[in-house]
């Protein structure tokens, strides 16, 4: 905007080219003529005139050629007075042309003179050159050029204002979009003094002020901080307002802080930005050339247009900062450990680093027996645990409920590691409590792949972790990925064989042994492939649970079951009971009592006549909630059985409280009878066990008749084994019942 020292020479009647003393701005005249008396008289008669307040200043050139220099060095020419004869008889009206079209100077105003009338230019020249005024010579009074100067100065300001709205106001939409994509409010006041310098085209020289983030604690109501600086103001980053020794700057910051109000002078401007009603911060921007008050104009539009996106900065952190990190446990969360983990490859990639992903044993249950406020408990314990455990050599994130993640070097991170982490017991509510983790762990190959794999594959070994029991940690490998990828596939055949009724089920008999009379049967399920190959339930029933699919499929066997058993005791069984298997994931449906009295009520089987056989793993899932959900279905009289007794959880406290009227006692342990003496301790227990609760014991296995005396006299009510009779088809059990059932086995 001011004037460079390259082009004083081309003033050479000594006026003052900068600011006057009031520090005023001049108005730009160019006298383009070859005459220098002309020069002279034009000097002469504008050298006291004031316009709009500022005074004049003149530019001089004698011929086309050297006009087009000046204005070439000097773009801010208000007004040319522009002879139209000079070097050649049309050198003005060229000089026009190049003005307009070359140059692209729309906004210098041409008045143009001359002294002969003839050389007068056409109206249509002077439209299309938008002159905007013609004189001849002899019209050169000094009250006639401050008429057309004023009104020619007056458009010039108009065009000028105009055009540097339009530039600003792009700009300031510019500056918005940035900020905006500027995330923390540290990078958007650094981004503010930037923006703010380009608006005013001076270098970015400035710093940033807000309330110091302490405030709460010992920080007095009057203590800024700066959390922004560039230029020479750069080494103030993060010091306070107070310790900066140029008083000029804390007084207009600490001003523009309390008063809530930007103040724009012309060497400086304190900037106000407000966040909210309360919030807000101020940026101080030193300008070593003034600020014209246009641009000044220009910072008021960008400041309130800014404020916006001031607010939007807080929240667009705080947006980020949820999905980095896991604020209940104070530690990164999934999204933060994927980019870490893919900024690991990238940094360290000869792959030499582990990860694995840990996860509570068990954790359900805790939180279902002991309450949600002990499950965030022994989260947060455990969180700082390994934290304390691998401190800084590893990176610890929160990856989902009770699932955490530890990234390290391969030596730190090993499983005998994640053992030692929870030998200690944890201290929870003053109460000393042993905690137990499993865990998965994936070597980071070298070279890259995205976190988010590794992270699908450390889950992955951590199911197969939690498939073997408690504090078990297993190392992803490609045979382990294998195997899961077999059993999607079996997964996809099993929901296709069980929605094209390819499912069956068959009975097996169970007997009374005082009377050696069948007294029930259970039905198992079935999968037969089309070439025959049948895949056991052990193999699928599992999956089946995974997926969900036990539970359409325990259904359908229900019912299937029911209706077998009318026509089971129609075909010579009349007071046979049917025992079903019923997962732990069935379980643990709120609506399962429901729709077993539901499935009974349509098949109108009654109750005393259906057994459900659970295992001692439903209590995994919280024993209150089996309780909760077995008391209906024991109250319509049915019967329910633990299966399995004796390999599971096995807990005396749950047998005690499991609403149950059968036990029986795994086939492992019922076959271990035929060793010996020795293999009947467990056995015994089981049913001196069970009878002493008032419960019906079966022992299920029995393969042959020594164990089956063995069992009957240990004290067994019942048995259910091959020596009996193997699991058959529907019409099979019927014709084993016609042959006499039992008796004839
Ligand atoms: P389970 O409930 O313990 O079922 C008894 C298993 O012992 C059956 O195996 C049965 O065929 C087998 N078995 C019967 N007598 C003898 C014997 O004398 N010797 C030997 N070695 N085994 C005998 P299966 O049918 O292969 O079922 C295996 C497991 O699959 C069952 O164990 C049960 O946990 C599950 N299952 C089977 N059918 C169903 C079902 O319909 N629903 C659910 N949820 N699980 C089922
Ligand atoms: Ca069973
Ligand atoms: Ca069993």
């Amino acid at each position: 905007m001011s004037v460079s020292d390259d082009h004083i020479l081309f003033i050479e009647d000594g006026q003052p080219r900068g600011e006057d003393p009031d520090g005023r701005r001049p108005w730009l005249v160019l006298v383009a003529d070859d005459d220098d008396g002309v020069h002279e008289v034009t000097g002469f008669a504008l050298a006291t005139m004031t316009i709009l307040d500022r005074p004049l200043a003149l530019l001089h050139a004698h011929s086309g050629a050297e006009a087009l220099a000046v204005l070439r060095a000097q773009p801010d020419i208000a007004v040319v007075l522009l002879d139209v004869v000079m070097e050649s008889d049309d050198a003005g009206l060229r000089l026009v042309e190049t003005i307009r079209s070359d140059e692209a100077l729309a906004n210098t105003r041409i008045i143009l003179r001359t002294g002969q009338p003839g050389h007068a230019p056409e109206a249509e020249t002077i439209s299309r050159y938008d002159i905007n005024d013609y004189k001849t010579k002899a019209e050169l009074s000094e009250s006639k050029l401050f008429t057309s100067l004023t009104m020619a100065i007056r458009s010039y300001d108009q065009l000028q204002r105009l055009e540097a709205n339009r530039r600003g106001l792009e700009m300031i939409v510019a500056a918005s979009n940035q900020l905006n994509a500027k995330h923390g409010v540290q990078a958007f006041a650094e981004g503010l003094i930037t923006q703010i310098a380009a608006l005013v085209r001076v270098p970015p020289e400035g710093l940033v002020c807000a309330v110091a983030e302490t405030r709460a604690g010992d920080a007095g109501p009057n203590d800024y901080q700066v959390i922004a600086a560039a230029g020479s103001f750069r080494s103030l980053i993060h010091h306070r307002l107070k310790e900066i020794d140029d008083l000029r700057i804390v007084a207009a910051l600490t001003a523009a802080l309390e008063s809530r109000v930007s103040s724009i002078g012309r060497h400086s401007a304190t900037l106000y930005f407000a966040k909210s009603e309360q919030e807000g911060f101020a940026a101080f921007i030193d300008a070593a050339r003034p600020i014209p008050p246009l641009d000044q104009h220009l910072i008021e539009v960008f400041c309130s247009n800014i404020a916006l996106c001031a607010k939007n900065v807080d929240l667009v952190a705080e947006l980020r900062r949820d999905a980095f990190f896991d604020r209940q446990l104070g530690l990164p969360n999934r999204n933060a450990l994927i980019v870490e983990l893919n900024q690991r490859a990238q940094i360290a990639p000869n792959g030499d680093g582990v990860l694995a992903v840990v996860d509570v044993d068990q954790f359900a249950t805790v939180n279902d027996i002991l309450g949600q406020h002990y499950g965030d408990l022994v989260l947060k314990m455990t969180g700082a645990r390994l934290r304390e455990f691998f401190g800084p050599v590893a990176y610890i994130a929160r990856l989902s409920g009770d699932a955490f993640a530890v990234v390290g070097q391969r030596e730190v991170v090993t499983a005998e590691a994640i053992g030692l982490c929870f030998a200690e017991p944890f201290s929870l509510m003053g109460i000393r409590q042993s905690v137990s983790a499993s865990a998965g762990i994936v070597f980071l190959n070298a070279g890259f792949r995205p976190g988010a794999e590794y992270v699908q594959d450390a889950y992955l070994a951590l199911k197969r972790a939690k498939a073997a029991g408690l504090a078990q940690i297993v190392t992803y490998t490609a045979d382990l990925a294998n195997e899961v990828r077999s059993r999607a596939r079996l997964l996809d055949d099993l929901r296709r064989a069980f929605e094209g009724h390819r499912l069956h089920l068959v009975y097996q008999p169970q007997i009374d042994l005082a009377t050696s009379r069948v007294i029930g049967a259970e039905a198992l399920l079935r999968w037969r492939l089309p070439d025959g190959t049948m895949i056991p339930p052990d193999r699928f029933i599992p999956l089946a649970e995974q997926s969900g699919l036990i539970i359409d499929i325990g259904h359908w066997l229900l019912r299937e079951a029911m209706l077998a058993l009318h026509r089971l005791r129609a075909a010579g069984a009349p007071n046979l009971r049917m025992a079903v298997n019923v997962s732990p994931i069935e379980l643990r449906r709120p609506d399962f009592a429901d729709s077993v009295l539901q499935i009974l009520g349509e098949t109108a089987t009654p109750a005393d006549a259906v057994e459900l056989e659970i295992t001692e793993s439903v209590a995994v899932g919280g024993l209150a909630a089996a309780i909760e959900t077995l008391a209906p279905l024991r109250d319509s009289g049915i019967t329910v059985a633990i299966d399995d007794f004796g390999t599971g959880y096995s807990s005396l406290s749950y047998l005690e409280r499991l609403p149950a009227d059968r036990l029986k006692i795994d086939r492992s342990f019922v076959q271990g009878l035929e060793r010996g003496q020795g293999a009947a301790r467990i056995p015994r227990t089981i049913i001196a066990l069970g009878r002493e609760l008032g419960l019906r014991v079966i022992a299920e296995g029995v393969e042959n008749e020594s164990v089956a005396l063995a069992v009957r006299a240990l004290g067994c009510h019942e048995a259910q084994g091959y020596h009996f009779a193997r699991p058959m088809v529907e019409a099979d059990f019927v014709a084993w019942l016609a042959a006499g059932g039992c008796a004839a086995g």
